[in-house]
């Protein structure tokens, strides 16, 4: 069994502000030896359930936060951009399940810890009209290579999130967001045994057919990009094939899912 453990920064243990994130800032050490410490404990408990293989794909900034020296020496690191499918480094048709780690609620959701899609700059995405964070938009990708996602961390409103898009999925809670910046956060070694206790049950749950199934999407796939200001909307639109549909979004039809994905990433790029 062959796992790929996504990870972000924001939805971390005790992550609550943009300066934990930040490697310019001097928290940003402490809260990459948690988020090392949080990936690990995922790890133990998907290899305890029966995986074999462990690939793990950083996917905060520019994917160098894990510490390499304290990560669990069973899986193989997948760090740096740019990579072809970015916050999902790693997925193939030959991985089997996707934990994503350290996630963090859509753009624009109300009392979510750091709540954005991709950028400050993403006001919404909308796949095929219907809004997504980065969470529905990688379970799009491992959908599109038949692999489900089977378990979230992060606070309530990720979990939440996850659930409403895959009923079913394991979702482990590190904290309890009280707003943007704040949350009531459960301490490493409490979070460290939810961790591998709920990546244990998903993975378990998976190889006993009784997780969620991928989510493909088949056809055509619209994209949206609603940017926070018209200028990135502007700039955005000159992209061939895309048309600008409101004053601050941009749309462009793609034939799949890799094709939309790309067109995705071009957008924010140009809009930026
Ligand atoms: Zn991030």
């Amino acid at each position: 069994m062959r796992i790929l453990i996504a990870c972000d920064m924001e939805g971390i243990t005790g992550v609550t502000r943009w300066e934990h994130c930040e490697p310019d800032h001097a928290e940003y050490t402490r809260f990459r030896k948690l988020m090392t410490a949080d990936v690990n404990a995922v790890i133990e408990g998907a290899l305890d359930a029966g995986a074999d293989e462990i690939f793990v794909a950083d996917g905060h900034h520019s994917g160098q936060n894990l510490l390499i020296e304290e990560l669990d020496e069973r899986a193989v690191y997948n760090a740096g951009t740019s990579s072809p499918w970015s916050m999902m480094n790693g997925i193939d048709g030959q991985i089997d399940a996707v934990l994503f780690v350290g996630y963090h609620a859509k753009a624009g959701s109300a009392g979510a810890i750091l709540a954005h899609t991709w950028s400050n700059d993403v006001f919404d995405l909308r796949i095929n009209g219907q809004s997504h964070g980065e969470f529905g938009l990688n379970t799009l990708i491992a959908g599109y290579f038949s692999v489900p996602a089977i378990f979230v961390s992060g606070d309530q409103m990720i979990a939440q999130e996850a659930t409403a898009f895959v009923p079913g999925i394991e979702t482990a809670v590190v904290k309890q967001a009280n707003g943007y910046f704040s949350g009531s956060c459960l301490p490493p070694e409490q979070t460290q045994r939810l961790l591998t206790e709920s990546a244990r049950t998903a993975v378990r749950n998976f190889s006993q057919s009784s997780a969620p199934k991928p989510v493909k999407s088949t056809g055509p796939v619209d994209i949206a990009v609603e940017f926070t200001h018209p200028h990135m909307a502007e700039t955005a639109a000159r992209m061939p094939g895309a048309e600008r549909r409101s004053g601050r979004s941009v749309g462009i039809t793609c034939q799949d899912l890799p094709q939309a994905f790309l067109a995705f990433r071009t957008l924010c790029n140009l809009g930026k």
